[in-house]
């Protein structure tokens, strides 16, 4: 079982790093999926926020999670158009305000955090859980997430959970009509095709899964 209770400063910048790959990776995939019910660009929205967040932080004076996931939230509100862009940058400048001058963080941090995070985008884009967006995603995992830390799981335990839950609610927008966003003026014809923010967010989740859990810290995998 992996020993370690707390998340450091550098792995949260580890985090970041391997979403930015991830989606670099994804692009054409987040494109497609946008094309099919948008307008073709999430990938490339992405990608863009991410590439130019992902230079500034080796350059930060301090090793603070908070400043660092805020300066990553700047950048995705200043060079990503489209909905994606000011969502994202909402969702990385309340996790970086929840998690402000800290060198490392708990479980319970990434619980509070996530929850800042998800509020900040409920109140910017007003969309709820099976509206067809990034939110069907987040919910769960962030449910999910908080169960897990309730019951004093490991670190390791609590991500694994949490990634079921978000690949669950991305797989879950399949079906949905979108009630927000650029999905939702073709009404019933969104439906059958899942949603692009949905699975950019499951690849955040999933690169914090992948970059915290033991194996990656180098401890004894379960
Ligand atoms: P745009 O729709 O402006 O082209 P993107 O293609 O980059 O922007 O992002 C589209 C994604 O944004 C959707 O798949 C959806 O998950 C998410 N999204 C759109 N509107 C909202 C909203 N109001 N609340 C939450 N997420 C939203
Ligand atoms: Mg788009």
């Amino acid at each position: 079982m992996n020993g370690a209770t707390s998340i450091s400063y550098d792995e949260v910048v580890a985090w970041i790093n391997t979403f930015a790959a991830t989606v670099r990776d994804q692009k054409e995939y987040l494109t497609a999926l946008d094309s099919a019910i948008g307008d073709a660009d999430h990938g490339i929205n992405m990608d863009r926020g991410l590439q130019a967040a992902i230079v500034k932080l080796p350059g930060l004076p301090a090793r603070d999670i908070g400043a660092a996931l805020k300066s990553v939230g700047m950048t995705m509100v200043s060079t990503v158009g489209g909905a994606s862009g000011p969502l994202y940058g909402t969702f990385f400048l309340q996790f970086g305000t929840a998690t402000a001058g800290r060198e490392e963080i708990g479980l319970d941090d990434v619980v509070r955090a996530l929850d800042a995070a998800i509020a900040g985008i409920q109140r910017l884009g007003k969309a709820e859980a099976g509206d067809k967006t990034m939110l069907d995603t987040l919910l769960p995992a962030r449910d999910a997430l908080r169960d897990a830390a309730g019951s004093a799981a490991s670190i390791d335990d609590a991500l694994a959970r949490t990634v079921e839950a978000a690949e669950q609610g991305m797989l879950a927008t399949t079906p949905l009509v979108a009630r927000k966003g650029r999905a939702s003026y073709l009404g019933e014809r969104s439906a059958g095709h899942q949603d692009p923010g949905a699975t950019s967010s499951y690849l955040l989740l999933k690169a914090a899964a992948d970059t915290w859990s033991g194996t990656a810290r180098g401890g004894t995998a379960r």
